[in-house]
């Protein structure tokens, strides 16, 4: 495996830099772009990275994941009353499906989706924000991981299109707590830093039929863990959803911290990592590296 994701990484390294890091916060702005890491967890537990697999970045959207699973656990089958899961076809922060959804989002990983899954964690939680760190640190058996406050005091001054999201759902009763605390609580969850060994490992239950090695724990029944799955598969990508599909084939969510997560049932989890980001907001190199690792091995699931 290590041989296999180093000859990856050299065919990929000519691309290193191409694309462009996240700026709509200064605090991700700065994020030297010539980074690049993957890390590959079998069921087993077993890691194997190459590069840049142990530096910390901001997880940002796949914190969603992590926000999805816990709301499940505790919700069940009626929290999707209140988020769908078909793919949304727009742009993860776009307004304008609210309206014609009657403030129900189209996914819980768009944003206006992952507020709502938020405000459904904010009832549930005292401290959702400690809630969450506390599970992704038993889920990645590392007790160090920190929300980068720069990161989330950055997106809260930056808050406007959120709140509009949040504001317009609970103008249709889809949004219980106020906006404000929901929004600190989702955005210090973006602003979690961890790593690609973090995340291959954290996120090793969806290709173990829910089981957490690491955490020693079902995180989701194997019914549940499918259905994480398929809308992973269907809507984890922003807009390029549909081709992610075609060229890698797996269940995968990107976040614009430049990660992502990727998901071989019954076999592995992968996360790659190139802070770089092409037009629709995913990792350039981490597209290229899976759809390459992909090729070679065929692990497509269709
Ligand atoms: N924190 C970002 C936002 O809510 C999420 C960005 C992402 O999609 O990774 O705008």
């Amino acid at each position: 495996m290590e041989m296999l994701l180093k000859s990856i990484f050299d065919e990929i390294k000519p691309m290193l830099g191409q694309g462009k890091v996240a700026d709509y916060i200064p605090a991700l702005a700065t994020v030297n772009p010539y980074q690049f890491g993957i890390a590959v967890c079998d069921i087993h537990g077993n890691i194997t990275h190459i590069g840049d697999a142990n530096v910390p970045f901001s997880i940002q959207s796949i914190s969603k994941v992590f926000n999805l699973v816990l709301a499940i656990n505790h919700y069940g089958e009626s929290m999707w009353d209140r988020v769908g899961c078909e793919p949304s076809g727009l742009p993860f922060n776009s307004l304008v499906q609210l309206e014609y959804e009657q403030g129900i989002p189209r996914n819980p990983f768009i944003n206006a989706g992952a507020l709502v899954v938020s405000d459904m964690n904010e009832s549930r939680f005292a401290s959702p924000h400690i809630g969450m760190r506390d599970f992704v640190k038993r889920l990645s058996c590392n007790d160090e991981i920190i929300a980068n406050r720069d990161v989330s005091d950055s997106e809260f001054e930056f808050r406007a299109r959120n709140a509009a999201m949040a504001y317009l759902m609970k103008a249709y009763n889809n949004f219980e707590n106020e906006v404000d605390d929901v929004l600190h609580s989702y955005f210090s969850n973006c602003a979690i830093e961890m790593s690609c060994v973090d995340l291959a490992r954290a996120t090793n239950f969806l290709a173990n039929r829910g089981y957490s090695v690491c955490a020693n724990e079902q995180v989701l029944t194997p019914s549940q863990n499918r259905q994480v799955n398929a809308l992973l598969a269907t809507s984890g990508m922003y807009d390029e959803a549909g081709s992610f599909a075609f060229k890698v084939g797996l269940p995968g969510k990107s976040g614009v911290g430049g990660g992502i997560i990727a998901v071989v049932p019954g076999r592995f989890s992968i996360c790659v990592f190139s802070p770089a980001l092409n037009t629709v907001g995913n990792s350039q190199l981490g597209v290229a590296a899976l759809t390459s690792l992909s090729k070679r091995i065929s692990w497509s699931v269709y």
